[in-house]
This record gives C-alpha cells, sequence and structure tokens, in this order.
C-alpha cells in the first residue's frame, strides 16, 4: 500500500530543533521548560523527538495521554484541574498537577496515602485571564488548607493567560504572583521552589529580557510545534514554523466559473454562501473536509493557493494561478494555525507520518 492520504505529518528534526532552540533562550534566564504534549496527543515519536531537544519535564492535560507516557523516566505534570473523580489516576500518572480547589486537593491527598506517593501541587493563581485559578485575594487561605494536608507537597505557584481572556502577561501582572511567593515565605515560612509563569505567551518576555526573575518555570506547547510566541504571533528566533504539515489528494481539478448557476439556497451546513464572481477559474477539489480537519486556520504552503470554500468531504481551492503543473492524485500541502493542528491530531481520519525518524533515538 502507498501512503495515505489526508495525511499529518511531523518532521522530527524539525521539532528537536525548535525544543533546543527555546530550551536554550530559556535557560539563560535560568528557567525550566515543561514540554506540553497535549495539542500532539502524546504521540510517542513526537514525545521521545522533544525529550531528546532537551526538555526532562512534560505536562498533559489528560490522564488519557500521561498513561501512554508512563514508562518514560521524566517528571510528569497534569495540566488540567484535575476532576475530582480521577484524583486515584491523576497521583497515579502524575508526579505533580496544577490546581485551584482545595477540595480537589484534599481527594488528591486521600489518594496519595492510599498509594503512599507524595503528589506535588502547582496552585493555580488566576492574575486576570479569567480561566482557572484561585483569586490572589484567596491564595494566602488556600495555601493555609493545603500545607495541613497529608502526603500533598505544595511546590510552588503558577498562572495561565492568554487563554480565556486573552490577556498578555507583563511584569505588573506577574509580579502579583511574585508577591504572593514572597506572603507566603513570611507568612508560613515556606519556600516555594517552582513559580510558574505561563505558557507561550510569556515567551516573548524571555526573549526581550522581561521575564521577572522569580520566574523559573513555563509550560511550553504551541511554540514549540509552531515555532511562535503566541501574544503577539511572533517567530521566535531560528525556529521552525512548519514543523507540522497537512497533505491531501486532487481528486477533481477542472476550469468552472466561480459562481453558482442559478437560485443560491443554503449550502450543506445551513449558511447562506457568498461569492465572488472572478470569471473562469482553474479549480482543484482535494479530498479533505470539515469532518476531517477544523477548515479555518488551514493555510496552502504554495501561496499562489487559495480556499473557495469546503463541505464535510472536500475541500476547493483556485489553483489558478499556481506555477506547479498540478495533476489529479498530486498532493498539496498546507500548514496549520494550533486549534486546526489540534483537530488534525484529534481525528481518527487524518493519518499521522513522521519525517527524518532517525534523528531521534531517545531509549
Ligand atoms: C495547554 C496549556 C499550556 C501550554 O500552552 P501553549 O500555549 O501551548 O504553550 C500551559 N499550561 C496549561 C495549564 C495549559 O492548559
Amino acid at each position: 500500500m502507498g501512503k495515505v492520504y489526508p495525511c499529518l505529518e511531523a518532521d522530527l528534526s524539525k521539532l528537536i530543533h525548535n525544543v533546543k532552540e527555546i530550551v536554550s533562550i530559556c535557560n539563560k534566564n535560568n528557567i525550566k521548560v515543561t514540554a506540553v504534549t497535549k495539542v500532539f496527543c502524546a504521540y510517542r515519536p513526537i514525545v521521545e523527538s522533544i525529550l531528546q531537544g532537551g526538555v526532562s519535564e512534560l505536562a498533559d492535560s489528560r490522564i488519557l495521554n500521561l498513561k501512554k507516557m508512563e514508562d518514560l523516566n521524566c517528571k510528569k505534570t497534569l495540566l488540567r484541574i484535575p476532576m475530582v473523580s480521577e484524583c486515584y489516576e491523576v497521583v497515579r500518572y502524575s508526579d505533580m498537577s496544577l490546581n485551584s480547589e482545595i477540595d480537589t486537593i484534599k481527594k488528591l491527598s486521600m489518594a496519595a496515602v492510599e498509594l503512599n506517593k507524595v503528589h506535588d501541587i502547582l496552585l493555580m493563581v488566576d492574575i486576570g485571564d479569567l480561566r482557572e485559578g484561585v483569586l490572589v485575594e484567596d491564595a494566602i487561605d488556600t495555601v493555609r488548607q493545603i500545607i495541613t494536608l497529608d502526603n500533598i507537597n505544595l511546590v510552588g505557584l503558577g498562572t495561565n493567560v492568554t487563554c480565556y481572556g486573552g490577556l498578555i502577561p507583563d511584569t505588573e501582572n506577574l509580579g502579583k504572583l511574585i508577591r504572593l511567593k514572597h506572603d507566603i515565605k513570611n507568612i508560613f515560612n515556606l519556600d516555594l521552589s517552582i513559580i510558574s509563569g505561563g505558557n507561550s505567551s510569556s515567551l516573548y518576555m524571555v526573549i526581550n529580557d522581561t521575564i521577572p526573575k522569580e520566574v523559573n518555570n513555563l509550560r511550553i506547547g504551541e511554540s514549540i510545534v509552531l515555532g511562535v510566541e503566541t501574544a503577539y504571533g511572533e517567530l521566535i528566533p531560528n525556529c521552525y514554523k512548519d514543523a507540522f504539515i497537512l497533505k491531501s489528494e486532487i481528486i477533481e481539478l477542472k476550469y468552472k466559473p466561480s459562481v453558482p448557476n442559478g437560485n443560491i439556497g443554503l449550502n450543506s451546513f445551513g449558511e447562506k454562501p457568498q461569492f465572488e464572481d472572478k470569471g473562469i477559474r482553474k479549480r482543484a477539489i482535494v479530498a479533505l473536509g470539515k469532518q476531517d480537519v477544523r477548515m479555518e486556520g488551514l493555510k496552502p504552503l504554495d501561496e499562489n493557493i487559495s480556499i473557495f470554500g469546503a463541505s464535510s468531504d472536500h475541500l476547493i481551492l483556485d489553483v489558478t494561478d499556481s506555477k506547479e503543473d498540478l495533476k489529479i492524485g498530486d498532493i498539496v500541502e498546507f500548514k496549520l494555525s494550533y486549534g486546526t493542528l489540534l483537530s488534525a491530531m484529534t481525528s481518527p481520519y487524518i493519518e499521522k507520518s513522521y519525517k527524518n525518524e532517525e534523528v531521534y533515538n531517545y531509549i
């Protein structure tokens, strides 16, 4: 059997390169990188490439993915606030979890006692993005309760921004986290060893040297896979933006008008389509649709190809201006945004393949 399409191809040597660059930028600022594996569902060749790139800590939002990495001898963190119903698995499959609810931490404590393990807690503080985290004014009281619990070790504070509210991290909002660290030291004589200052949106502060010196950890996913920081969407120096490529196959190639002929009703998704009359165009249909992957965020690598639209199983492209001599059966390649990459990774209809697989020899 030949290659299977549509397929998502991960270039492992580009990924290793991105990890090395990001780790090096962060290490210069005494920041440890925790690599986030959720966007690629902890697929093994990618996880191993990332470890090869020089990180020693992994994090995922799902137990299912942490289970896949059970045999790997490195620190593992659960990123999403645990469900009470999964506390036992949390303690079993992760060394640390991000938390904001004392009732859940109590359940983690019970599970840890039962499993005879010590579980580390990173207390999440909401510094304004309004996703997870205790409010700053409630943090001290929460700490007071956490430190009484058996087999629970409060190791640090963390925050997550630019996810729900789009809040950009800066010295002022990250400063709230640092003031809390000092308060906790003064009140409880407890020296927290981890200040986790966010995700890929905090990298710009590392690059321009404004990240507070107390921040010593970042949890990085998107920057590794797409080579960009996510506060302003700028390329990280020396990183690849195209480590992941989606490939699809042309199943029809014809010259057709750009406006349908007759009365226009609703399309297959119940929307009233709009058309711009560009005259007769050379149109390619590739075997890829809304059922396979999120369409917004797909960008043809060939800049002379544009997207007309898509239905469940068909993506219609305007290839009139392409310099390539396209034929039926040819492959059209796309770059992907974060959301689209996520949807391709979790899609059972998209084959996963790897390029430069020989470059990693992690054991
Ligand atoms: C997904 C996630 C990250 C990683 O975010 P990126 O933007 O991909 O770097 C970090 N922390 C938490 C809590 C997350 O859920």
